[in-house]
């Protein structure tokens, strides 16, 4: 017999067929909708779990004892329990790789709408407001020739720091857990202590995943190292940075702009001065939001999941001591 599988993401209609070929399909386009009850015995069937969209809480894998593999549609699992799965013997895949260059792309959409004022000067073209030329108060900042700091170099934020270099001749400054020596060769890269690199970029881009150690890895006393005229871009998630103190160092002129992909809360409240303010660009987190990558991403999570109910190891397995 077939091992039972939830389906939480969008699966292309051959990803499903694909999938169908190893498992029995149970489609939760929305599990907020159900009860209590009927989201209970689908887990008590379940072998495995493809998306996200269910809390994994210790209660939900209590009702879930037959579950193998969680295989998520992102690279980031800060919102998974990792060691509770492995305690249990349950896999956990990403999907790293497949989306690094769509989310570099992102990041670097970001530094050139916030540093040219990009979505501020289309609204006020749309506004009817461009009635003779433009002067000293509308320009921008240039991109090229400027320093970018990396916070986090790894997959993502060396894509972006190679947009920076090879693109925009700019100069590379990173902070990272480990030493890139390879990257310092190719890009010029240099590494610096997070406070160093704060006080020198134009631009700090953030790409370092949500972990204890990285939640408001950046609060008021970090803005404050940095210069009046830099601008801060957060592609990563909401809370490694302290948004209050984000807010207050837009507000009080700490630093020039921000570019966000990623909010402390999300969807983004419309009462947030984030989404009020000029100088801020805000995207409802679409890092990996193309056509194509969610595609792979899907494609890499049904692979994923059909290697694991296989009995085989999956591409991207996060935690590979969950299987004994
Ligand atoms: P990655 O390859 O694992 O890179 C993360 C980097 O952060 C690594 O180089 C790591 O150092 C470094 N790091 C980890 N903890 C650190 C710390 N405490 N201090 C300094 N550096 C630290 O991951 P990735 O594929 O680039 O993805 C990064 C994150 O981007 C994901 O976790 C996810 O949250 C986010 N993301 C967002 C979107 C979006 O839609 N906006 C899309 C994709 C990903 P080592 O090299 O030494 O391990």
């Amino acid at each position: 017999m077939k091992k039972s599988v939830i389906v939480l993401g969008q699966l292309s209609s051959s990803q499903w067929v694909e999938l169908e070929q190893h498992a029995q399909l149970v489609g939760l386009s929305k599990p907020l909708d159900l009860t209590q009850q009927e989201v209970l015995s689908t887990l008590a069937q379940a072998h495995g779990i493809i998306g996200s969209g269910l809390a994994i809480t210790p209660q939900l894998l209590d009702a879930a004892p037959n579950l193998e593999v969680i295989a998520t549609i992102s690279v980031g699992y800060d919102n998974i329990p990792v060691e509770e799965l492995s305690q249990r013997g349950i896999m956990l895949c990403n999907t790293p790789d497949v989306l690094t260059e769509t989310t570099a792309d992102t990041g670097f959409a970001l530094i050139m709408a916030t540093a040219r004022r990009v979505v501020e000067l289309a609204e006020w073209v749309k506004a009817g407001k461009w009635q003779a030329s433009i002067g000293p108060a509308l320009f921008g900042s240039d991109v090229h020739g400027k320093t970018l700091g990396m916070v986090g170099f790894g997959r993502i934020g060396q894509a972006v720091a190679r947009r920076g270099a090879l693109g925009f001749g700019m100069r590379v400054l990173y902070a990272n857990a480990s030493h890139k020596p390879a990257l310092e060769k190719e890009l010029g890269a240099q590494r610096r202590e997070l406070n160093e690199l704060l006080a020198e970029a134009d631009f700090v881009c953030v790409t370092v995943p949500l972990t204890a150690d990285t939640e408001h890895l950046l609060g008021t006393n970090e803005f404050a190292l940095m210069k009046p005229s830099a601008i801060f871009i957060n592609i990563a998630r909401g809370k490694v940075i302290d948004e209050n103190a984000l807010i207050d160092a837009l507000e009080n002129g700490t630093i020039q702009a921000a570019g966000l992909d990623v909010f402390e809360q999300e969807p983004l409240p419309s009462s947030s001065p984030l989404a009020k303010m000029p100088n801020v660009v805000t995207l409802p987190h679409i890092g990996s939001a193309t056509h194509e990558t969610r595609d792979a991403m899907a494609q890499r999570a049904v692979d994923n999941i059909c290697l694991a109910l296989q009995g085989e190891r999956p591409i991207s397995l996060v935690n590979p001591e969950a299987c004994r």
